[in-house]
């Protein structure tokens, strides 16, 4: 009998979800996309098999875990705008946590007994001290925040009622895309600065608004860890492995341990890309941390996590020729 693993992928349509599908494929891994394409594209499931399905829905997760038996979960499927989940929060709570809890009863009456989730710096809050370590007090000030933070609380007390391995890595901000340009950021409509950013150079937008001029930050604009997608990727492996190897549960840091601001941001890509890129200057954005930036000792020393692609520009320009590839 094989001993080739098979991961499902709940999310795996979406914009890291589908970078980590390429990697596990890549790896030697049968993996299982479960998704909903409700935010998600059937277009970047390009290995393994592919479940139409939605999280909320017990009975179709019942059948497809019988079916696969798969040997942990990855959970990439989550809403995630800061700002959106000031506005709706109920969104957030419904289907980050309470479709999460459906995910984690169907896994333990399945004795699917391996978890990897997604988690975010978002859980931090304003942090008291940077680089932030992932012993830092969690007070999440949004609640997209917030709701991860409660899935990682329910992981704990699962873990140690139910037998149930988990590990919690905690995003910085997700930037970049596969490197052959396959796959990489499309979301609808779009929130994150890289690919507005790009969007405006691209000739898209006429310009990107900077959130916030007057953060007590270096230039003012809010600072953020920006990490490649396929570092990300990569490190749900090692975590997955570690796991297999009898590791603890916890949680890890992802991150380049280095800040970059809005106006960094920009900047880069204006030199990457050699266009004019205008910007207006705008409010801040509710539910907005000033600065955030990870520590990731842990996820080197313990997981042998480093990132491969640390450089903003190099970030940016994977970005860069995904955004041309499908617009220039
Ligand atoms: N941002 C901005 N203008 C935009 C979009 C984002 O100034 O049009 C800022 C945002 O306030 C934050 C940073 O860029 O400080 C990164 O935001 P993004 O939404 O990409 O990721 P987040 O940090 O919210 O996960």
């Amino acid at each position: 009998m094989s001993d080739r693993k098979t991961i499902l992928i709940a999310g795996g349509a979406g914009y890291i979800g589908s970078h980590l599908n390429r990697t596990a494929h890549e790896r030697g891994y049968h993996t299982v996309v479960y998704d909903n394409l409700v935010s998600g594209h059937k277009s970047a499931v390009q290995w393994g098999d592919f479940v139409l399905g939605d999280l909320a829905d017990a009975g179709q997760l019942r059948l497809t875990l019988r079916h696969f038996r798969p040997d942990a979960v990855m959970h990439f499927a989550a809403h995630f705008c800061v700002g959106e989940s000031v506005d709706d929060p109920e969104k957030y709570y419904l289907n980050n946590v309470a479709a999460t809890l459906n995910l984690l009863r169907t896994m333990r009456e399945e004795a699917c007994r391996h978890f990897i989730f997604s988690s975010t710096c978002a859980t931090y809050g304003i942090p008291r001290r940077i680089p932030i370590v992932e012993e830092h007090p969690q007070a999440p000030v949004n609640p997209y925040g917030r709701s991860k933070l409660m899935v990682e609380t329910v992981l704990a007390d699962y873990a140690a009622a139910y037998g149930l391995r988990y590990v919690n890595l905690r995003y910085f901000n997700a930037a970049g895309a596969d490197v052959l340009t396959r796959i990489g950021e499309d979301h609808s409509p779009e929130t994150h600065l890289i690919p507005l950013v790009l969007d405006a150079a691209a000739g898209r937008r006429p310009h990107v608004s900077i959130f916030g001029t007057d953060y007590d930050t270096p230039d003012g604009t809010c600072v953020r860890d920006y990490i490649h997608v396929d570092d990300i990727a990569r490190a749900h492996l090692l975590a997955l492995e570690y796991l297999f190897e009898g590791g603890e549960s916890g949680s890890f840091n992802l991150g380049n341990g280095r800040g970059y601001s809005v106006k960094q941001v920009i900047d880069c890509a204006r030199s990457v890309t050699g266009r004019e890129i205008a910007v207006i200057k705008g409010p801040r954005r509710a539910g907005d941390s000033p600065a955030l930036v990870g520590g990731t000792e842990p996820a080197a020393r313990i997981l042998g996590w480093r990132p491969e692609t640390p450089r903003l520009e190099d970030i940016i320009g994977t970005a860069w020729a995904w955004h041309k590839k499908r617009f220039c």
